[in-house]
């Protein structure tokens, strides 16, 4: 708070004009008092002059306090606009602020980015040049008529959410504040939730109808299915594939939601790979496969890390898909090799392979090719392989030739 200093009272002034008064009434009145009148003259012309130099020097102060008043006002107001700057410039949320005449008066980078360059996004830019969607003009009208709206605007590849505030003024004209957020993850994961919901609930459906008409045929007293089947025999069958969906089914929600947390250790392939390879052997023998592990020389006495279980369930994956899918009597072979920084995984099969148009999707999610859906599965098993190479910090491929087999390689870091 400023306060403008204060002359003491009685003015200087007043009494410099009562001496002047006195002068001029003792000198009509007595020769001597001349003399008198001229020291009083004097003293109130020096107090007249005091007085002026003091008025000079306190507005001489006055207005020096007032200049640093603004200078440290100018800095702070700097400040200010910096921290602002820093807010607008850091946000991952696009703002637009639209002044009274619906001109831009401000926005941010990320506007920019998010509205891309369909947008004329510059100072002073009319709003027909930024947005040109009629709902988002319509909503945006809105919002100068005092009603905050929010809305959907597809701008390719994104997918955006509009958000328009009204904001008066001080002067009391209307802005209005767009904030824009990306919602284009948020919509894919929905899509795929909604997918994924579907997908299951019709895998589900067809061990459930298998289970009922076998119960029903139970019922009738039937022990046999008009296809020969016992009944007892397919509903077991139907739990066995209700059991298999929902086990896959929760471990891949558990990887994609990322509840699965990896749990690195120290792995001696030499000890890891025969044991893999005897467990799979179980699967393999029943159809005569003959499984096959080859080891670089060089890695038996290598111990890489990573998480055990992992690593397993992503191989037991491709080794049982490799075993059911290949004929009797054929050859499986995994090779490991070392391609710095990389550790490669081979699954080789000598099965029917894939057609091109099934290898694009069969990673995804519940799809099967057309020609192997006589064989059981869920689907979901190559979705889990592709989710835990991602997860450890690889990827997974395949190379494959109808009627020649599949090839899948799975490339995992090794520093
Ligand atoms: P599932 O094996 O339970 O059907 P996956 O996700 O493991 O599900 O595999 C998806 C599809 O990819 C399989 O249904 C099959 O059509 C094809 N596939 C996977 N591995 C092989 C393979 N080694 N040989 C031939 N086809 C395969």
């Amino acid at each position: 708070m400023y306060r403008t200093p204060q002359l003491p009272a009685p003015s200087l002034a007043a009494l410099a004009l009562v001496l002047i008064g006195t002068w001029m009434v003792a000198a009509l009145a007595h020769p001597r008092g001349l003399i008198l009148g001229g020291v009083c003259f004097l003293a109130g012309i020096s107090l007249m002059l005091l007085q002026g130099f003091l008025r000079f020097d306190s507005q001489a102060r006055v207005k020096s306090d007032l200049e640093l008043e603004n200078l440290s006002l100018r800095n702070l107001s700097q400040k200010e606009d910096h921290l602002r700057q820093g807010i607008l410039v850091n946000l991952r949320e696009g703002v637009v602020l639209l002044d009274s005449q619906k001109e831009v008066r401000l926005y941010n980078p990320a506007a920019q980015l998010l509205l891309s360059t369909s947008s004329r996004l510059a100072m002073g830019a009319s709003l027909p040049g930024v947005f040109r969607e009629p709902e988002t003009l319509r909503n945006i009208e809105m919002a100068y008529a005092g009603k905050e709206t929010e809305w959907t605007l597809r701008r390719d590849p994104r997918s955006l959410r509009l958000r328009a505030v009204p904001i008066d003024s001080v002067d009391g004209s209307q802005n209005v504040l767009l904030t824009i957020g990306d919602i284009t993850r948020q919509e894919a994961l929905e899509t795929t939730r909604q997918k994924f919901i579907s997908n299951a609930s019709h895998e589900l459906k067809t061990p459930v109808t298998g289970i009922r008409i076998a119960a029903e045929n139970l019922m009738d007293g039937g022990f046999v299915a008009p296809g020969g089947e016992i009944n007892i025999q397919a509903i077991l069958r139907s739990v066995d594939r209700m059991t298999m969906l929902l086990n896959d089914i929760s471990e891949l929600s558990r990887i994609e939601t990322g509840a699965l947390r990896l749990q690195a250790q120290p792995i001696q392939l030499g000890v890891f790979l025969p044991q893999l390879i005897e467990e799979m052997r179980r699967q393999a023998e029943p159809r005569r496969i003959a499984l096959k592990a080859e080891l670089e020389p060089s890695l038996d006495q290598m111990v890489m890390q990573a998480d055990p279980l992992r690593l397993h369930q992503l191989l037991e994956n491709l080794l049982s898909n490799a075993i059911k899918f290949s004929p009797e009597g054929s050859e499986v072979v995994l090779q490991v090799q070392s391609r710095a920084p990389w550790l490669i995984w081979i699954v080789q099969d000598s099965g029917p392979g894939i057609a091109e148009s099934d290898a694009r999707r069969i990673f995804e999610r519940f799809y099967r090719a057309p020609s192997t859906r006589g064989v059981p599965g869920t689907g979901l098993g190559l979705a889990i392989v592709k989710h835990l190479a991602l997860l450890m910090g690889g990827e997974v491929s395949l190379e494959s030739e109808l009627g020649k087999g599949s090839t899948f390689t799975v490339k995992l870091p090794h520093p």
